[in-house]
């Protein structure tokens, strides 16, 4: 059985929190991608952990990927009714891209620091996807402003699995601009905004935090 992990809006909050000051001082980002729909939450709690006195909240725009499943879900443990337990497929979908009309100067990205926010990296592929189609959307708009501007990408995530992974980042964002607020096992996290019965998901937490 895989085990699960539950996580309250609580630890998210904190963890946010918490990464916020090593965001600021190592990647300085200018506007946020959170990538939907676990990425909506972190980033809209590290934008005001991220705000400086003086200067406006860093703008967040989302796209929504979506690793194509193959497989019915199954569920985690045959008595609980909710977080179901995802099979992971191979193919990431977009279902949602980039607002160029509402990024104003922001629009094509280039001599940008950009924080791509998700909440977990699992296989590494909806990452290598993000990254990979938003550099290349970089390049297009290099090539046609005639910039040689540096764009620079970091990744924020609530949890990184310590696993064999599917996808591939670049080395540099992987050595320099990329950070996880816990690294954990191989194992199913539960994120609150999932949950069927949040009283249930919040006691499932604190019940494990006691074991
Ligand atoms: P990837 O395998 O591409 O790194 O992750 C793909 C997506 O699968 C994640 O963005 C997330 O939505 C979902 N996912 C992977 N592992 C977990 C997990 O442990 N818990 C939850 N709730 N979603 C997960």
């Amino acid at each position: 059985m895989v085990r699960k992990i539950y996580v309250t809006y609580n630890d998210v909050h904190k963890l946010c929190q918490e990464s916020a000051p090593h965001i600021l001082d190592k990647f300085k980002p200018q506007l946020m991608i959170a990538i939907g729909g676990g990425g909506f939450i972190p980033a809209r709690i590290l934008r005001s952990f991220l705000k400086t006195p003086g200067s406006p909240n860093i703008p967040i725009q989302a796209i929504g990927l979506s690793l194509y499943e193959k497989l019915p879900s199954k569920r985690a443990n045959d008595n609980d009714d909710d977080d179901m337990v995802e099979e992971a497929g191979t193919q990431v979908t977009r279902t949602q891209w980039l607002d160029m009309s509402t990024l104003g100067e922001m629009s094509n990205l280039v001599g940008k620091r950009v924080l791509i926010v998700d909440e977990v990296d699992d296989t590494r592929t909806t990452l290598e996807y993000a990254v990979r189609e938003l550099q290349k959307d970089v390049e297009e708009a290099r090539a046609k402003i005639g910039s040689d501007a540096k764009t620079e990408f970091s990744i924020f995530v609530l949890h990184n699995k310590d696993k064999q992974k599917k996808g591939h980042l670049p080395d540099d964002i992987l050595h320099g601009r990329y950070l996880a607020a816990r690294t954990v096992g191989d194992e199913w996290i539960c994120y609150p905004w999932e949950a069927g019965d949040i009283d249930q998901h919040d006691k499932n937490a604190e019940d494990a935090s006691k074991a």
